[in-house]
């Protein structure tokens, strides 16, 4: 196991560089009872830090899984007013929130689709205010991963569960630089340079980029306006946070009527449970014309026709191919994590915000503007050390992006 001073190190990190605590702010934790012991080590370290008041949501996997396998359906289709509640509250006072999400990649994969769609249209219905607040980053809020013993064996099936919790714990301090002397330092370092390629692109505002790569000819349209995010986010009240933990990326939104060719998958994807390999779509106008998967073509199939939004792109990132997570060498069937191994685009919904003036905007001038809506939002991944990006200015002219991929700009000099 992860010595207990690297443990610290991590929770020290989560505070500090992912959700920024203030003194004198309250905090809120979402956590596997299986990760008691860290949990703890996060919240005496945020009393040390000022925090007035620290509140944890444990969540359990198994007890997840209990409740639906013997709870009525109108129970597990509702969500609870008091939970709701509980949320709003710290929300409104301003807490930060901390989820710490370690759920055993294959927990649902023999409950019906349909019933864990209910659950989770309920609960996102039930908490639109709560999300008001972390997606439009009215409270500073971050995401982190810990191992826990079914989703270590689940990336390493041949090892016990207690050397699995150790493979996965090494993995996770690198690529999160907890190894690092100084992470805070690190992550601060590491920040910069996504914002020295985000500022890059925001100033670029290409009209178009084109993928290059085996299997792979692509271009995509960026609707105007569009703008670049990533790394760091500013609270409303001027803090800076870290919302995901790793993070890799900088992303925006592709026009959603103006995706044109094929690309193929470098990595496969894990959709509710099964796994879909060694895929590629064909796009026309926007739209998945044509596509096939040497494994998986079935769920390819049923991810597509969850509706029409997930014909179309809500996403596309870029993530050099030497990212930490990348040189993991390892698949975490956790979005978290595969996202931020190498460039990817996502089906489905795409964000408001990587639009001006976009989070007021209402469906039909999102549409207008040629931000896609979906019910769903799947990141697939499309970077390898052989993909070249072009960018095509509003004159027509063409630079390189990223070339033999890793970025062909120069987002580290500044
Ligand atoms: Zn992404
Ligand atoms: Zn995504």
């Amino acid at each position: 196991m992860v010595n207990q001073q690297m443990q610290d190190k991590y929770a020290e990190l989560a505070l500090k560089t992912g959700v920024n605590l203030q003194k004198g702010q309250a905090l809120m934790i979402n956590a596997p009872i299986e990760g008691a012991e860290f949990t703890k080590k996060v919240v005496r370290k945020a009393y040390e830090m000022g925090a007035k008041d620290v509140h944890i949501n444990w969540v359990d996997d198994e007890l997840t899984l209990l409740k639906y396998e013997n709870a009525p359906e109108e129970v597990i289709a509702n969500y609870p007013e008091w939970k709701v509640k509980l949320h709003d509250y710290y929300a409104e006072d301003g807490a930060a929130v901390l989820s710490i999400r370690s759920t055993n990649p294959d927990l649902l994969k023999n409950i019906d689709p349909s019933l864990v769609a209910k659950a989770n249209r309920a609960a996102a219905k039930a908490m639109v205010n709560f999300r008001k607040h972390t997606m439009n980053d009215k409270i500073t809020w971050s995401i982190i991963s810990i191992p826990t013993g079914d989703w270590a064996q689940k990336i390493f099936p041949d090892k016990s569960r207690e050397d699995a919790m150790e493979s996965l714990w090494d993995a996770i301090v690198k690529i999160v630089r907890v190894d690092q002397d100084n992470p805070v330092a690190a992550w601060g370092k590491h920040n910069k340079t996504l914002e020295t390629a985000r500022e890059i692109l925001n100033e670029k505002s290409y009209k178009k980029l084109i993928f290059k790569a085996p299997g792979t000819d692509l271009e995509i349209e960026l609707p105007e306006g569009h703008i670049w995010k990533g790394g760091s986010a500013v609270s409303e009240n001027g803090i800076t946070f870290n919302p995901n933990m790793p993070t890799e990326e900088v992303f925006t939104l592709p026009h959603k009527y103006g995706v044109t060719g094929t690309v193929a998958s470098t990595k496969p994807l894990n959709y509710g449970g099964s796994l879909i390999d060694d895929f590629s779509l064909t796009f026309k106008d926007g739209k998945v014309v044509d596509y096939k998967a040497a494994q998986g073509e079935g769920t390819l199939k049923h991810l597509l026709d969850t509706d029409e939004g997930a014909t179309r792109l809500g996403e596309v990132a870029l993530v050099p191919h030497e990212s930490p997570v990348s040189q993991s060498g390892l698949i975490f069937y956790n979005t978290l994590f595969d996202e931020n191994a190498s460039c990817h685009i996502a089906l489905g919904k795409a964000y408001p915000t990587n639009l001006k003036g976009g989070s007021e905007m209402n469906e039909e001038e999102l549409d207008k503007h040629g931000v896609n809506d979906s019910l769903t939002h799947v990141d697939f991944m499309i970077g390898s050390e052989k993909l070249d990006i072009d960018g095509v200015k509003e004159d027509g002219t063409t630079e390189a992006v990223f070339r033999n991929g890793t970025w062909a700009m120069d987002v580290k000099g500044k």
